[in-house]
Protein backbone atom coordinates (compact mmCIF):
# COMPACT_ATOMS: atom_id res chain seq x y z
CA UNK A 1 0.00 0.00 0.00
CA UNK A 2 1.17 3.60 -0.93
CA UNK A 3 2.22 5.24 1.92
CA UNK A 4 -0.07 8.09 2.95
CA UNK A 5 2.48 10.58 4.51
CA UNK A 6 6.34 10.39 4.40
CA UNK A 7 7.33 13.29 6.40
CA UNK A 8 4.89 14.61 9.49
CA UNK A 9 4.67 17.47 11.47
CA UNK A 10 3.16 16.12 14.73
CA UNK A 11 1.61 18.86 16.68
CA UNK A 12 1.40 17.73 20.48
CA UNK A 13 0.09 19.80 23.07
CA UNK A 14 1.13 19.70 26.91
CA UNK A 15 -1.80 17.98 27.86
CA UNK A 16 -0.70 14.96 26.34
CA UNK A 17 1.73 14.83 28.83
CA UNK A 18 0.12 15.40 32.18
CA UNK A 19 -2.07 12.16 32.85
CA UNK A 20 -4.12 12.04 35.25
CA UNK A 21 -2.92 14.73 36.68
CA UNK A 22 -4.00 18.44 37.20
CA UNK A 23 -0.75 19.86 36.72
CA UNK A 24 2.74 19.31 35.50
CA UNK A 25 4.43 15.91 33.65
CA UNK A 26 3.19 12.02 34.65
CA UNK A 27 5.51 9.52 33.41
CA UNK A 28 3.64 6.97 32.78
CA UNK A 29 1.29 9.39 30.16
CA UNK A 30 4.81 10.66 28.40
CA UNK A 31 5.73 7.08 28.05
CA UNK A 32 2.36 5.84 26.62
CA UNK A 33 2.36 9.23 24.13
CA UNK A 34 6.06 7.52 23.36
CA UNK A 35 4.91 4.63 22.39
CA UNK A 36 2.24 5.98 19.94
CA UNK A 37 4.89 8.03 17.65
CA UNK A 38 6.93 4.80 18.06
CA UNK A 39 4.51 2.92 16.31
CA UNK A 40 4.69 5.37 13.25
CA UNK A 41 8.01 5.72 13.55
CA UNK A 42 7.75 2.04 12.69
CA UNK A 43 6.61 2.90 9.54
CA UNK A 44 9.22 4.08 8.12
CA UNK A 45 7.46 7.88 8.34
CA UNK A 46 9.99 10.88 8.98
CA UNK A 47 8.49 12.75 12.39
CA UNK A 48 8.95 15.93 13.41
CA UNK A 49 7.34 16.92 17.06
CA UNK A 50 6.52 20.50 18.10
CA UNK A 51 5.87 19.94 21.62
CA UNK A 52 3.12 22.46 23.99
CA UNK A 53 3.59 23.56 27.30
CA UNK A 54 0.66 24.32 28.70
CA UNK A 55 0.34 21.48 31.48
CA UNK A 56 2.84 23.69 32.98
CA UNK A 57 3.03 27.45 31.52
CA UNK A 58 0.74 29.56 29.53
CA UNK A 59 1.65 32.70 28.57
CA UNK A 60 -1.89 34.61 28.26
CA UNK A 61 -3.34 32.82 31.70
CA UNK A 62 -0.18 34.53 33.90
CA UNK A 63 -0.55 37.77 32.56
CA UNK A 64 -4.20 37.53 33.32
CA UNK A 65 -2.77 37.89 36.49
CA UNK A 66 -0.23 40.76 36.32
CA UNK A 67 2.95 39.45 34.49
CA UNK A 68 4.32 41.20 31.50
CA UNK A 69 2.92 39.29 28.57
CA UNK A 70 6.69 39.14 27.10
CA UNK A 71 7.69 37.77 30.11
CA UNK A 72 5.20 35.17 30.40
CA UNK A 73 5.55 33.97 26.94
CA UNK A 74 9.14 33.14 27.29
CA UNK A 75 8.45 31.02 30.71
CA UNK A 76 6.06 29.41 28.85
CA UNK A 77 8.72 28.90 26.12
CA UNK A 78 10.97 27.11 28.74
CA UNK A 79 7.25 24.91 29.75
CA UNK A 80 7.66 23.27 26.02
CA UNK A 81 11.39 22.95 26.72
CA UNK A 82 10.70 20.91 29.74
CA UNK A 83 8.10 18.82 27.96
CA UNK A 84 10.60 17.98 25.25
CA UNK A 85 13.73 16.91 27.81
CA UNK A 86 10.71 14.66 28.98
CA UNK A 87 9.35 13.12 25.71
CA UNK A 88 12.73 13.30 24.37
CA UNK A 89 13.85 10.47 27.62
CA UNK A 90 10.88 8.27 26.99
CA UNK A 91 11.74 8.31 23.22
CA UNK A 92 14.85 7.19 24.10
CA UNK A 93 13.65 4.57 26.29
CA UNK A 94 11.20 2.75 23.89
CA UNK A 95 14.55 2.76 21.65
CA UNK A 96 13.46 5.61 19.13
CA UNK A 97 17.03 7.96 17.92
CA UNK A 98 15.63 11.13 18.92
CA UNK A 99 17.44 14.83 19.24
CA UNK A 100 15.73 17.76 21.02
CA UNK A 101 16.19 21.19 19.34
CA UNK A 102 14.96 24.71 21.15
CA UNK A 103 13.88 28.01 19.05
CA UNK A 104 15.62 29.59 22.18
CA UNK A 105 19.17 29.73 22.98
CA UNK A 106 20.22 26.67 25.70
CA UNK A 107 23.16 24.49 24.62
CA UNK A 108 23.29 22.97 27.53
CA UNK A 109 19.92 21.10 27.52
CA UNK A 110 18.93 21.31 23.51
CA UNK A 111 20.80 22.21 20.15
CA UNK A 112 19.57 25.33 18.70
CA UNK A 113 17.08 24.97 15.97
CA UNK A 114 18.97 24.53 13.15
CA UNK A 115 16.63 23.50 10.05
CA UNK A 116 18.92 21.57 7.63
CA UNK A 117 20.19 19.89 10.35
CA UNK A 118 16.35 19.05 11.79
CA UNK A 119 15.86 18.02 7.97
CA UNK A 120 19.08 15.93 8.09
CA UNK A 121 18.34 14.35 11.41
CA UNK A 122 14.79 12.89 9.81
CA UNK A 123 16.44 11.73 7.18
CA UNK A 124 18.90 9.65 8.97
CA UNK A 125 16.32 7.82 10.65
CA UNK A 126 15.54 10.35 13.82
CA UNK A 127 12.98 12.12 15.20
CA UNK A 128 13.42 15.19 16.07
CA UNK A 129 11.51 17.43 18.66
CA UNK A 130 11.17 21.10 18.19
CA UNK A 131 10.82 22.66 21.78
CA UNK A 132 10.18 26.65 22.65
CA UNK A 133 7.62 27.28 19.63
CA UNK A 134 8.45 30.46 17.77
CA UNK A 135 11.29 32.04 20.07
CA UNK A 136 8.69 34.67 20.39
CA UNK A 137 6.37 35.70 22.14
CA UNK A 138 2.56 36.63 21.75
CA UNK A 139 1.90 33.75 19.80
CA UNK A 140 1.66 30.38 20.92
CA UNK A 141 3.05 26.08 19.58
CA UNK A 142 0.40 26.21 16.65
CA UNK A 143 2.14 28.89 14.95
CA UNK A 144 5.80 27.29 15.50
CA UNK A 145 3.65 24.18 14.49
CA UNK A 146 2.65 25.50 11.07
CA UNK A 147 6.30 27.25 10.33
CA UNK A 148 8.12 24.14 11.37
CA UNK A 149 5.73 22.23 8.79
CA UNK A 150 6.47 24.94 6.28
CA UNK A 151 10.09 24.97 6.36
CA UNK A 152 11.22 21.46 6.83
CA UNK A 153 8.63 20.40 4.10
CA UNK A 154 6.35 17.90 5.94
CA UNK A 155 3.35 16.26 3.63
CA UNK A 156 0.71 17.08 6.81
CA UNK A 157 0.38 19.00 9.71
CA UNK A 158 -1.00 16.29 12.49
CA UNK A 159 -2.19 17.94 14.98
CA UNK A 160 -3.23 15.98 18.58
CA UNK A 161 -6.02 17.12 20.31
CA UNK A 162 -8.95 15.23 22.79
CA UNK A 163 -11.27 14.64 20.18
CA UNK A 164 -11.44 12.62 17.01
CA UNK A 165 -11.72 15.18 14.78
CA UNK A 166 -13.32 18.76 14.01
CA UNK A 167 -17.24 18.73 14.73
CA UNK A 168 -20.01 20.97 13.72
CA UNK A 169 -20.73 21.54 17.68
CA UNK A 170 -19.07 20.42 21.07
CA UNK A 171 -19.34 16.43 20.49
CA UNK A 172 -18.68 16.01 24.93
CA UNK A 173 -22.51 18.47 24.96
CA UNK A 174 -24.16 17.45 22.03
CA UNK A 175 -25.00 13.73 21.49
CA UNK A 176 -26.55 14.63 17.74
CA UNK A 177 -22.74 16.61 16.82
CA UNK A 178 -21.14 15.44 13.69
CA UNK A 179 -17.66 14.77 12.94
CA UNK A 180 -16.53 16.05 9.48
CA UNK A 181 -14.32 14.00 7.72
CA UNK A 182 -12.83 16.64 5.58
CA UNK A 183 -12.80 20.27 5.10
CA UNK A 184 -12.34 23.42 2.95
CA UNK A 185 -9.91 25.81 5.26
CA UNK A 186 -12.07 28.47 4.75
CA UNK A 187 -14.94 26.85 6.40
CA UNK A 188 -12.36 25.79 9.16
CA UNK A 189 -11.31 28.85 9.92
CA UNK A 190 -14.70 30.53 9.92
CA UNK A 191 -15.36 28.04 12.81
CA UNK A 192 -14.13 30.09 15.52
CA UNK A 193 -16.15 28.38 18.08
CA UNK A 194 -14.79 25.23 17.75
CA UNK A 195 -10.69 26.13 18.56
CA UNK A 196 -9.36 24.23 16.29
CA UNK A 197 -5.82 25.65 16.82
CA UNK A 198 -5.13 29.14 16.38
CA UNK A 199 -6.87 31.43 13.72
CA UNK A 200 -3.17 32.58 12.64
CA UNK A 201 -1.49 29.48 12.62
CA UNK A 202 -4.82 27.84 10.46
CA UNK A 203 -4.55 30.64 7.92
CA UNK A 204 -0.54 30.33 7.33
CA UNK A 205 -1.44 26.76 6.21
CA UNK A 206 -4.06 27.86 3.80
CA UNK A 207 -1.90 30.61 2.93
CA UNK A 208 0.86 27.99 1.95
CA UNK A 209 -0.73 24.86 1.08
CA UNK A 210 -0.04 22.88 3.99
CA UNK A 211 -3.14 20.32 4.83
CA UNK A 212 -3.79 19.95 8.43
CA UNK A 213 -5.20 16.53 10.07
CA UNK A 214 -6.73 17.22 13.09
CA UNK A 215 -6.99 13.72 15.66
CA UNK A 216 -7.48 12.18 19.35
CA UNK A 217 -4.03 11.33 20.42
CA UNK A 218 -5.79 9.41 23.30
CA UNK A 219 -7.63 6.95 21.33
CA UNK A 220 -5.54 4.13 20.71
CA UNK A 221 -4.67 3.52 17.38
CA UNK A 222 -5.87 6.59 15.87
CA UNK A 223 -2.61 8.44 15.20
CA UNK A 224 -1.43 4.99 13.23
CA UNK A 225 -4.79 5.47 11.02
CA UNK A 226 -5.00 8.64 10.69
CA UNK A 227 -1.49 7.65 8.62
CA UNK A 228 -3.08 5.07 6.59
CA UNK A 229 -5.52 6.65 5.73
CA UNK A 230 -8.06 5.57 7.28
CA UNK A 231 -11.44 7.25 8.20
CA UNK A 232 -10.26 9.01 11.69
CA UNK A 233 -10.08 12.55 12.22
CA UNK A 234 -10.55 15.49 10.19
CA UNK A 235 -8.83 16.37 6.94
CA UNK A 236 -8.19 20.00 6.36
CA UNK A 237 -6.93 21.60 2.71
CA UNK A 238 -7.45 23.47 -0.14
CA UNK A 239 -8.30 20.79 -2.13
CA UNK A 240 -10.78 19.13 -0.07
CA UNK A 241 -14.58 20.03 0.36
CA UNK A 242 -16.59 20.34 3.51
CA UNK A 243 -17.76 16.48 4.20
CA UNK A 244 -19.25 14.89 7.08
CA UNK A 245 -17.83 11.80 7.92
N1 LIG B 1 4.76 30.36 23.58
C1 LIG B 1 5.20 31.56 22.99
N2 LIG B 1 5.66 31.52 21.71
C2 LIG B 1 5.69 30.39 20.97
C3 LIG B 1 5.21 29.19 21.55
C4 LIG B 1 4.76 29.21 22.86
O1 LIG B 1 5.17 32.60 23.61
O2 LIG B 1 6.12 30.43 19.80
C5 LIG B 1 4.34 30.37 25.00
C6 LIG B 1 2.91 30.86 25.21
O3 LIG B 1 2.88 31.57 26.43
C7 LIG B 1 2.13 29.57 25.34
C8 LIG B 1 3.10 28.69 26.09
O4 LIG B 1 4.36 29.04 25.50
O5 LIG B 1 0.94 29.73 26.07
C9 LIG B 1 2.85 27.21 25.98
O6 LIG B 1 2.53 26.83 24.66
P1 LIG B 1 1.03 26.41 24.20
O7 LIG B 1 0.03 27.25 24.92
O8 LIG B 1 1.01 26.45 22.72
O9 LIG B 1 0.97 24.92 24.73
P2 LIG B 1 -0.13 23.78 24.45
O10 LIG B 1 -1.49 24.42 24.55
O11 LIG B 1 0.10 23.26 23.07
O12 LIG B 1 0.13 22.75 25.50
Amino acid sequence: MQKRFKRILLKIGGESLIGDRDYGIDPKAVLSTAEKIKAVYAKDVQIAIVIGGGNIFRGMSAAKNGIDRATADYMGMLATVMNGLALQDALDKVGVPVRLQAALQMPAVAESFIRNKAIRHMEKGRVVILSAGTGMPYVTTDSGASLHALELHCDVLMKATKVDGIYDKDPMQHKDAKRFKTMDFKTAIEMDDVQIMDTGALAMCKENDMPVMVFDLFEEGQLLKAIDGEDVGTYVSNQTKTVFA
